[in-house]
């Protein structure tokens, strides 16, 4: 599987923002977006004028980087959110959200999608009780999500559980702390999806 393997850092820096791509480090002061406020590189610290091509663009890099998808499987989940009935750019945050790292993100199960990938692939994750080592398989409402019970006793899991265990979880999932236990209840609505992302923009771009 193809995977950015430059430092996730320049992705944020180059966005402007945190998109939280590195799990506590993201919450400190090392945050490399808050020690330097420019872009990455040599032209990082000019200011360019940027069309209107520019700006759908870099929001549709955003969310591609935030939710850590390469541009193929990006443009199939438009397509895929094109074809559904209702607006198509709810459609396509909704199906970034369903993805299975992201939902294990979401419980609070890892730090950040990227860690909720690397656990996804090592097989810690079970969906209705079957063993699901796809980050991009697409969870549906009701669908349970519990952790392998061998991985149980390990500490960075014990970590997570305790912390997940006390915060908030979105509407749309439910977490049951005593037998490790997460459920997507349905779909999050837009309101729902607190991401910094102007969708219509991307949609704009994949009509032109
Ligand atoms: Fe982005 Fe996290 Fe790196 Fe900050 S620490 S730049 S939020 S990945």
């Amino acid at each position: 599987m193809a995977r950015y393997k430059e430092s996730v850092c320049r992705l944020c820096r180059r966005e402007g923002l945190k998109l939280y791509l590195k799990s506590e480090r993201c919450y400190t002061d090392k945050c490399a977006v808050d020690r330097r406020t420019y872009g990455p590189g040599q032209h990082g610290q000019s200011r360019r004028k940027v069309s209107e091509f520019g700006t759908q663009l870099r929001e549709k890099q955003k969310a591609r980087r935030i939710y850590g998808v390469l541009e193929k499987q990006f443009r199939n989940y438009f397509k895929q959110a094109a074809r559904k009935k209702g607006v198509t750019g709810e459609a396509l945050l909704q199906i970034l959200e369903s993805r299975l790292d992201n939902v294990v993100y979401r419980l609070g199960l890892a730090g950040s999608r990227n860690e909720a990938r690397q656990m996804i692939t090592h097989g810690h994750f079970r969906v209705n009780d079957h063993k699901v080592d796809i980050p991009s398989y697409l969870v549906r409402s009701g669908d349970e999500i519990t952790v392998r019970e061998k991985s149980r006793s390990m500490t960075r899991f014990k970590e997570l559980w305790e912390m997940a265990e006390q915060r908030a979880h979105p509407e749309w999932l439910e977490f049951d702390a005593e037998k490790w236990k997460g459920r997507m209840v349905r779909l999050p609505s837009r309101e729902e999806i607190d991401i910094p992302i102007s969708e219509h923009l991307i949609i704009e771009l994949y009509s032109r």
